[in-house]
């Protein structure tokens, strides 16, 4: 049985708004279609051994977590960037989309360094952006509608390298002006979303999991369909409640 292999990084310090879920979504939908999958928690301190892993997760954090965890991150940063070189898949969420970036000056003007596997910057703004958010989003051509929510106070701008991972039909997205949100970059994406972000969001999960499964196989693997009706109908209830039609 072929064993698709997640890290997830920094699980005590980076997990606000309940974001591994995320994890657990991936499980489930590799076991649902007969994939097993090995879950390593990566904290700092711990090496990083990239080509033993075929995607790699990093949940929210507030400024102070980050700053936690951005010196251990520098020292993992090499690895970092040969994974993402050779196609690891990459989610990581709001302060992770942040981290992965050039860096995030915080609220109190202290510069947090990042890795730079997305093409991107962010500051603090004087306020939060908070709130629902609904995206139209576009990967490999695919588009579909992705909901969630953001609490930050980062305003991310892209950079020629990177691709927004959706334009903002409700909400503030990457910096409550240019109505993009999230990023990516080959395999690598950054969102803000929480929510978590792939109960809600099957297509996203798996877009995730093909990417992996190819990864992990060399092929591009064909994804039995799933019931997917409760996670569409938790969808519809966000959009609703975004104060969208359904
Ligand atoms: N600390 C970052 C900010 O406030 C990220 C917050 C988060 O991960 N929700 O912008």
């Amino acid at each position: 049985m072929t064993e698709i292999r997640i890290c997830h990084l920094y699980p005590k310090e980076m997990n606000i708004y309940g974001d591994r879920g995320n994890i657990a979504v991936l499980q489930k939908r590799l076991e649902w279609r007969g994939y097993s999958s090995s879950i390593t928690p990566i904290s700092t301190g711990d090496d990083f051994n990239p080509t033993i892993f075929d995607l790699c997760y990093l949940g929210g954090g507030q400024d102070r977590d980050q700053m936690l965890v951005a010196y251990d991150l520098q020292k993992k940063s090499a690895a970092i960037h040969s994974a993402a070189k050779d196609g690891m898949v990459f989610l990581w969420v709001c302060g992770g989309i942040q981290l992965a970036g050039a860096g995030y000056t915080d609220s109190d003007g202290r510069r947090i360094p990042g890795v730079g596997i997305l093409d991107l910057d962010t500051s603090a703004g004087k306020s939060r952006l908070i709130g629902d958010l609904v995206l139209n989003a576009e990967l490999d051509g695919e588009t579909s509608t992705l909901v969630g929510y953001e609490n930050h106070a980062g305003r991310t701008f892209l950079g020629p390298d990177a691709t927004p991972l959706g334009s903002v039909l409700k909400g503030h997205g990457n910096n409550g002006a240019d109505q993009t949100e999230g990023a990516v970059q080959e395999r690598v994406i950054g969102t803000y979303m929480h929510g978590p972000i792939l109960p809600k969001n099957p297509w996203l999960a798996d877009k995730l999991l093909t990417w992996a499964i190819e990864h992990n196989t060399g092929e591009i693997p064909a994804l039995s369909s799933l019931d997917d009706s409760l996670e569409n109908l938790a969808q519809q209830v966000a959009i609703s409640r975004a104060g969208m039609k359904r």
